[in-house]
C-alpha cells in the first residue's frame, strides 16, 4: 500500500473518516479503498512486455521486440470478466509500454463497463492528441506518467535522447483532452537531485498527484541495486516529500503525494511527528496505517504478467500462482493449496531478522519480500531497504546474531508464533498452509468458515496439502451475484469496447515511422 504522505499529514483522511470497520466499498473514492476490510486486490497487468524505450530500472526487462505467448484479446476479455466477478476494484494497465498493445483502449473500456476501474502506467512518450482522446473515451481513471529525472537525467534513465520532451508533450496532450495525470518518479542516487524540479513541474502543470517510488531490485532493477540511495539519504528524500506536501497544503493545493515500495516510510513519518511533539497526528496516522496493513503483496495487491501468470506483485516473477489462461482469477487468487499464496497471506511467523521483531511490523508487514529475496536469497529475511535504526524499531542483536525485541510482549508473541510453526513442521504439515488455515478469520481472503473447515480436514487427513485442495474446491466457486452482474453487463461492455476502437500505435507502425529508439541509445 502506498504511504499517503499529503493525505495523512494534512488531515485529508482521519481515523474518524475510516471508522471502526469500513466494509462497504461502493461509492468510496479510490484512495479510500485501502482502508476497507474487503481485501479484493488492486491488480497490475503487464499488457505487453514490448516497449519503445529501455529504462535502466525496468522490472520486466522489456525491449523493442515482440514477445511470444502474450494474452490474446479474447483471453484478456475473459480475464477482465473473471476479475469483475471476483471484485477486483482497480486494474493498472502496465507494461512494457501498455500503449503498444493492440486494442488496449477497447480493453480499458470493457474493464470499466464490467466494473474494474482502469488506470494506466506509461512512459508518456507515445501520447499524441489522438491517443489522449482515446484514453478519455475509454474512461481511463488516471494516466500515471513516469518522469525519472528532469531533462537529460530522465533521458539517461529511459535510454533515449528526446524521451523527456516527448513525455512532457504527452502530459500536455492528456491535460488538453481532460485526462487526469499522476507523475511517477523512481528514486536512485543518480536522479534524487532532480526531485525538487519534478515537484516544480507538478506545480507548474497543476497536476493532482505524484507517486515517489523506491527502487525494488528485480528485472533490470537488480543490476542497479548498487545505485539505490544510501539508507540515510532515503530519510532526506522522505523529508523533502513531507516538506513539499506541507507547502502544497499551505498554498491551498490539495495534492495527493505518496510514496510507494518502501513501507518503512510510514513508521518514519510517525517517528518524525513524535519528535516534533505532534503525538495526536502520529497516533492517527498509526491507526490509518494499521488499517492498510503495510505491504499487501499477495493480499490486497497482485500482478498478472504479459503471459497471464499471476504473481504476488510485479517484482516477484520468479514464481507464479497460476495462469489466467487455465484457471479463473478467483481460483488462482484464493487457491490456498498453493504454498506460496498461503505464505504471503499469513507471513508473520515466517519473517526473520529485524523485521520479525520490529515494533512497526503491524503497519509495515515486513516490507518487500522481492528485495529480501534478491539481497539474501531468502524470501523471508528482512528487507534490506529499511533505513530505520535498531533503536527506532526497538530491537537488539544478541551475540549469536539473532534479533530480539526490547518489548517483552512482542518478544513472547513472536517466539510463540515461531514455536507454533515448529510444531506443525514436526507433525509433518506444510507450515505456511497450516498457519494460513489456523489464522481463521484473520484474513478476509480466507473466510473464517473455510479456514476452520480446512483445519478440521487437515486434522482428519493429516495432510495439509490435500486438505487445502479440498477446501479450495469449495472455496473458489464463483459468486453467483457477481457472475450474473458480469453476464448482464457484457453486451454493453462489448459495445463500449467497439466504440473505443483504438488508434494506439503498434510496434510495426512505430518501427515504420522510425519512432522507436535503439535499445540503450
Ligand atoms: S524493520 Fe522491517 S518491518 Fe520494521 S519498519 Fe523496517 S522494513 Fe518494516
Amino acid at each position: 500500500m502506498p504511504v499517503r504522505i499529503s493525505k495523512f499529514i494534512n488531515g485529508y483522511v482521519t481515523p474518524e473518516d475510516v471508522g471502526p470497520d469500513l466494509k462497504v466499498r461502493k461509492g468510496l473514492p479510490p484512495f479510500m479503498l485501502s482502508f476497507t476490510s474487503d481485501y479484493k486486490p488492486v491488480m497490475t497487468w503487464n499488457t505487453t512486455r514490448t516497449c519503445n524505450l529501455r529504462c535502466v530500472h525496468c522490472y520486466s526487462d522489456s525491449e523493442t521486440k515482440s514477445y511470444a505467448g502474450e494474452l490474446t484479446h479474447e483471453q484478456a476479455l475473459k480475464m477482465l470478466d473473471d476479475m469483475a466477478e471476483y471484485g477486483v476494484p482497480i486494474l493498472l494497465f502496465s507494461g512494457g509500454e501498455p500503449l503498444m498493445r493492440k486494442r488496449v483502449f477497447e480493453l480499458m473500456a470493457y474493464a470499466r463497463k464490467v466494473g474494474v476501474r482502469p488506470t494506466l502506467s506509461t512512459n508518456g512518450t507515445l501520447i499524441s492528441k489522438d491517443v489522449a482522446k482515446n484514453m478519455k473515451r475509454a474512461g481511463l481513471g488516471y494516466a500515471g506518467i513516469s518522469m525519472d529525472g528532469y531533462g537529460d537525467t530522465n533521458d539517461k534513465f529511459r535510454g533515449k535522447v528526446g524521451a523527456f520532451d516527448a513525455m512532457v508533450k504527452g502530459v500536455e496532450n492528456c491535460l488538453s483532452e481532460g485526462v487526469k495525470v499522476s507523475l511517477r518518479f523512481t528514486v536512485t542516487q543518480h536522479n534524487a537531485q532532480d526531485l525538487p524540479k519534478v515537484f516544480d513541474f507538478l506545480e507548474q502543470k497543476n497536476l493532482p498527484r505524484m507517486c515517489v517510488y523506491h527502487l525494488v531490485y528485480s528485472g533490470r532493477g537488480s543490476d542497479i541495486m548498487a545505485d539505490d540511495v544510501e539508507r540515510k539519504f532515503s530519510r532526506t528524500i522522505v523529508d523533502q516529500i513531507i516538506d513539499r506536501a506541507e507547502y502544497f497544503h499551505k498554498k491551498g493545493f490539495e495534492k495527493d503525494i505518496l510514496t510507494i515500495d518502501n513501507h518503512c516510510d510510514g513508521p518514519y513519518l510517525i517517528i518524525k511527528l513524535r519528535e516534533k511533539g505532534k503525538h495526536k497526528l502520529a497516533d492517527d496516522i498509526y491507526q490509518l496505517l494499521l488499517k492498510q496493513g503495510g505491504n499487501r503483496s499477495g493480499i490486497g495487491f497482485g500482478d498478472v504478467d504479459n503471459l497471464g501468470n499471476v504473481h504476488a506483485d510485479q517484482f516477484s516473477w520468479d514464481y507464479s500462482w497460476g495462469n489466467v489462461k487455465q484457471k479463473t482469477f478467483r481460483q488462482i487468487w484464493d487457491g490456498i493449496s498453493n504454498e506460496t499464496i498461503a505464505a504471503y497471506k499469513y507471513r508473520k511467523p515466517l519473517i526473520k531478522g529485524r523485521c520479525g521483531k520490529c515494533q512497526f511490523f503491524e503497519i509495515c508487514n515486513g516490507n518487500f519480500r522481492a528485495r529480501a529475496k534478491f539481497a539474501t536469497g531468502d524470501n523471508w529475511e528482512s528487507d534490506p531497504a529499511c533505513y530505520l535504526t535498531d533503536d527506532e524499531i526497538n530491537v537488539y542483536k544478541d551475540a549469536q546474531g539473532n534479533y530480539h525485541s526490547h518489548d517483552p510482549k512482542i518478544e513472547s508473541e513472536t517466539e510463540e508464533l515461531k514455536q507454533k510453526a515448529e510444531h506443525y513442521r514436526k507433525l509433518g504439515f506444510n507450515v505456511p498452509l497450516a498457519l494460513a488455515g489456523e489464522a481463521a478469520g484473520c484474513l478476509s481472503a480466507i473466510p473464517k468458515k473455510v479456514s476452520e473447515d480446512y483445519l478440521a480436514q487437515a486434522k482428519i487427513l493429516g495432510n495439509t496439502t490435500e486438505a487445502a485442495a479440498a477446501a479450495e474446491a469449495e472455496f473458489t466457486k464463483p459468486d453467483p451475484k457477481r457472475l450474473a452482474e458480469v453476464e448482464r453487463l457484457r453486451p454493453e461492455a462489448l459495445q463500449d469496447a467497439e466504440n473505443a476502437k483504438g488508434i494506439n500505435p503498434t510496434l510495426e507502425q512505430l518501427q515504420l515511422s522510425g519512432a522507436t529508439g535503439a535499445a540503450g541509445a
